[in-house]
């Protein structure tokens, strides 16, 4: 590890946490069923946990295949009504739902953050306003999918079975739930283990908003849960965003029945910078992209390509910048990096550290003062690596980010697109051309050029390869939840 202080800044924040006092987070939460909350049937409860100090925060239900069948019939029952209600009245309960999420957006970005441990900055800027956008979005289609397909007349699928991760809660809920209602599905959602709540204050809402009951049922529990779902023959379409060994699991647990699947898996993003690019705006691109959200993002940049011309330079001030970053309590408004979501993928983290310092790779990481409880892990550097080291090829899921050189163009699109992954890459240069050439080239889904982790409710999201298949968001996202009879 570089013991280099010397970029050290010789003054520090004050502390500027946010408030907790008018959160309420009740003791215990049960399942969302059927628009009311239900004891699980075998009652059983899980912890969910405060991943910055390891405290329990409150007991959530775990949903077995009993449980399930309830929530699946319920949404079946309120498929027969609310698949027959105009677009126009739709859109009126998802816009409602948009509204409640802005007003109690405060709340939200608190839980969020004590439940997940990414930055409070994250959850309040990004998060929150993005997941009512989502809803926002698609109250508008809701009463125009006939001019989203043109001559064709859309149908709702049935039951939606969503399954989501705890990198964005809220928003891949949001993500989920409200192209299926804008398009006439129900839903059955399960939120991950490790960040239940923000999809049960969702739930509280959703009853607020005065949801026709049984529309959206939430259910929490673990990975048995999720199969449960996946299995069951009255659901059908899963909606599945996780790992790329989980997605694969669902696609043949589900061959051979009718049931449509799209899958938003892993990746391994480039981060592309050539010598022309603005390299001061480079390095913040390069920030953003790899330790947004403690680098728990599929589409993060977690390998870095520079033309070797500008490595040196790009590299030096890449270090010094990370000297700069604050790590710590997630509640505080200055900290750039929280804390790792659960102990299990810090884990994974120093396992894939510890495998890239056996490979021979040099490590640089800050130096700074991690808080002794929770999950923490230091912003970190890989040097020296190439397309064959694993922590090249493999996604990580943190903070740690790989960097290479490249000569030529060529030489980078060949190593870029040299992985199991296509979700994103992002391409830094002043030149239009070289843009126009690498987007043509480079097999990711999303590719982003003099920028980094841009969402918009409007623009499709979306994987290659082993990232999965199907599109979410803009128009693109309403397609995998209708049918059509010709
Ligand atoms: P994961 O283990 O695949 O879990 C995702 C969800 O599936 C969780 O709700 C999980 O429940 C559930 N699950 C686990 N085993 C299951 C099974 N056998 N059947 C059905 N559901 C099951 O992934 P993760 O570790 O939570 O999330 C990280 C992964 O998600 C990363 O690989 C990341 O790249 C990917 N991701 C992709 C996108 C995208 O849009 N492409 C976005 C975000 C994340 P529990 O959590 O309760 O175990
Ligand atoms: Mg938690």
């Amino acid at each position: 590890m570089s013991k280099n202080n010397n970029f050290k800044a010789t003054w520090t924040y004050a502390d500027a946490p946010e408030s907790t006092d008018h959160i309420q987070i009740k003791k215990q939460y049960e399942l969302f069923i059927d628009g009311r909350f239900v004891k699980p049937i075998k009652g059983k409860y899980f912890d969910t946990i405060n991943p910055s100090n390891q405290e329990k925060i409150a007991s959530v239900a775990e949903a077995t295949s009993e449980d399930v069948d309830v929530a699946v019939k319920a949404a079946n029952k309120a498929f027969k009504s609310w698949s027959k209600l105009s677009g126009k009245e739709r859109g009126k309960y998802i816009y409602r739902i948009a509204r409640l999420i802005q007003e109690r957006a405060r709340e939200f970005a608190v839980i969020e953050t004590l439940d997940g441990g990414k930055p409070i900055r994250e959850s309040r800027d990004i998060d929150i306003p993005l997941a009512a956008n989502h809803f926002f979005y698609y109250a508008g289609w809701a009463d125009k999918l006939e001019y989203a397909f043109p001559n064709r007349k859309p149908k709702p699928i049935g039951v939606a079975g969503q399954i989501i991760p705890w990198n964005f809660p809220l928003l891949m809920a949001a993500w989920k739930i409200a192209p299926a209602l804008a398009t006439g599905n129900t839903v059955v959602l399960k939120p991950a283990e490790t960040t239940p709540l923000t999809a049960l204050k969702l739930a509280e809402i959703i009853k607020e908003s005065g949801l026709p009951k049984g529309v959206v049922n939430i259910i929490t529990g673990a990975g048995e849960t999720g199969a449960s779902i996946v299995n069951h023959p009255n659901v059908d379409k899963i909606a599945f965003t996780g790992s790329t060994g989980v997605g694969k699991f669902i696609q043949k647990a589900i061959a051979g029945t009718s049931k449509k699947v799209t899958l938003e898996l892993g990746g391994k993003g480039a981060n592309i910078i050539f010598e022309d690019a603005a390299i001061d705006q480079a390095v913040e691109g390069i920030v953003n992209a790899i330790f947004f959200n403690q680098g728990h993002v599929c589409c993060a940049g977690s390998r870095l390509f520079v033309q070797e011309s500008v490595a040196n330079l790009v590299i030096e001030k890449l270090k010094r910048r990370l000297e700069t970053l604050i790590i710590g309590n997630p509640l505080d408004k200055n900290t750039d990096i929280g804390a790792i979501n659960s102990t299990k993928q810090l884990k994974t983290i120093n396992k894939y550290i510890k495998i890239g310092l056996d490979e021979g790779c040099e490590i640089y990481q800050p130096e700074c003062n991690l808080p002794k409880n929770g999950n923490w892990c230091p912003p970190t550097l890989f040097l020296n690596v190439s397309q064959s080291h694993r922590i090249v090829q493999e996604e990580i899921f943190g903070p740690v980010l790989t960097v290479q050189t490249f000569r030529t163009i060529d030489e980078v699109i060949e190593k870029a697109n040299n992985t199991p992954y296509g979700l994103s890459a992002g391409v830094w240069t002043q030149k239009g051309a070289k843009i126009f050439n690498l987007t043509q080239k480079l097999k990711a889904g999303i590719i982003w050029a003099n920028t980094f982790n841009k969402f918009d409710p409007a623009s499709p999201f979306g994987g290659y390869k082993e990232s999965g298949f199907g599109r979410e968001g803009g128009l693109h996202g309403l397609k995998s939840y209708v049918k059509f009879d010709d």
